[in-house]
């Protein structure tokens, strides 16, 4: 009988303070690119009004059909958490004054998604994503600064086998060509379809080329393909952003089902794979969305964006042996020799914390001998033992855990001595 008390929720994890300092580091990461890149940061919250991802990643998507946390507050407004981060920036864009402020608007963002997807490795109900979005501009120079930064973040991370797998599936004017010979050509094969499949038919054709049921994958391989059904102008902005991802000398593959799941999607649509995390292959994908913020009520300003899904980042750099940078060092561990020393102890704690090293103690009374144990698991790089015998020396004993030197200082010159000896290491 699962104990709801002691068992988290299901598709839910817990990061655990040692797997925390990965996640660090990756965000850390993240934002920096962002930054690099002039994108800001926007934080926008964990629900929304339900309307808002019904409009946005559209009616019969997967995600809205199946996948949402939705719930009524009491005020009796139908709310949803999150299942994605670009319709609330792009809220976010048009009720806030950043669309009268400089343009193109590019933001960024970090936070935990919700879906009520089947878990398994890669594919969690609550998730996190870092995504990047850009408003008010329909060059195709701003298709390649989002690419450019997702395959930036995954080289920077050190990630190997990537792929880039890239798209057009055209605007207003060509997107119904595509719809309706994508119409026709299942409409010869609606009944081997799924019966998911079989309804899409008769709303949106497009969401059948990414069904997951290995049949209709199947079938969809030999659909009609967006590229060929694109407008002149769909072309022009395709070719560009080949032409430039050519000259920037970023590999791709272009991949004729890739449609993604979203509805708001239009023209430039893209995904990174990789192999070597099973099933859930996709570590990023993103796309222009030119009509998403007119159809939120605002004026026609096209955008594109990606998000990256950072557990599946994770995931890819423990398989590949990734490394992380070593985590940082406590500077200094206080022992008590004796009871005596014990008030003299929690000051002396707080006096070198105040001269800005990293400091902590024992809190349960522990044996000299378990103290120092505790030390090296906390990661101290030295140790400063403080007993009677030093109190009424006015000293104490300064201990190099790596080296296991040890020496008398006074008190006031710990920094100082740790900063003379040990200078490369200490970042003070
Ligand atoms: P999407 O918002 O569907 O375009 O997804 C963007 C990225 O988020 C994907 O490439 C995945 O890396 C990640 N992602 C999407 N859904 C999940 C999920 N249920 N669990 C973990 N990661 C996910």
């Amino acid at each position: 009988m699962l104990n709801m008390l002691t068992t988290r929720p299901r598709g839910t994890n817990d990061i655990l303070p040692d797997e925390v300092l990965r996640w660090q580091y990756i965000e850390d990461v993240f934002r920096q690119l962002c930054q690099d890149y002039g994108f800001t940061e926007i934080r926008t919250p964990v629900f929304e009004h339900t309307e808002l991802f019904i409009r946005s990643v559209g009616e019969v998507t997967d995600i809205v059909t199946k996948e949402m946390y939705t719930f009524t507050d009491r005020g009796e407004r139908s709310l949803t958490l999150r299942p994605e981060g670009t319709a609330a920036v792009a809220r976010a864009y048009l009720e806030s004054g950043l669309k009268s402020g400089p343009q193109p608007a590019k933001l960024y963002y970090l936070g935990p998604m919700f879906r009520y997807d089947r878990p398994q490795a890669g594919r969690y109900r609550q998730f996190h994503q870092g995504g990047v979005e850009i408003f008010g501009t329909n060059n195709p120079e701003a298709d390649i600064e989002v690419i450019a930064l997702a395959v930036d973040f995954y080289r920077r991370l050190g990630l190997q086998n990537f792929e880039l797998h890239l798209n057009s599936i055209g605007c207003k004017v060509c997107r119904p060509v595509l719809k309706e010979k994508l119409s026709f050509f299942f409409k010869t094969r609606q009944k081997e379809l799924c019966l998911n499949c079989q309804e899409r038919l008769a709303y949106n054709p497009l969401r059948i080329l990414d069904c997951k049921e290995p049949q209709d994958q199947e079938i969809a391989r030999g659909a009609p393909d967006s590229l060929s059904c694109l407008c002149p102008s769909c072309v022009a902005h395709f070719d560009a952003v080949l032409g430039y991802l050519k000259a920037l000398k970023i590999p791709y593959l272009i991949d004729k089902q890739l449609v993604r799941g979203l509805d708001y999607y239009t023209r430039t649509t893209f995904e990174i794979m990789v192999a070597d995390i099973g099933a859930q292959s996709s570590i990023g994908g993103g796309g222009r969305y030119d009509d998403l913020v007119a159809a939120l009520g605002g004026p026609p300003t096209p955008g594109i964006g990606f998000a990256v899904g950072l557990e599946r980042v994770l995931l890819t750099m423990n398989k590949q042996n990734t490394p992380f940078p070593t985590p940082k060092n406590l500077d200094v561990f206080i022992v008590e020799a004796d009871e005596e020393a014990s008030g003299a102890a929690l000051e002396l704690l707080f006096f070198v914390r105040a001269q800005g090293l990293s400091a902590d103690k024992d809190f349960l009374g522990r044996s000299l001998k378990a103290q120092m144990k505790y030390a090296a698991k906390k990661r101290a790089r030295f140790v400063v033992i403080l007993g009677k015998e030093e109190l009424s020396r006015q000293i104490v004993s300064l201990k190099d855990l790596s080296s296991g030197e040890q020496r008398e200082v006074s008190p006031a010159k710990i920094k100082e001595e740790i900063r003379r000896r040990y200078r490369q290491d200490i970042v003070t």
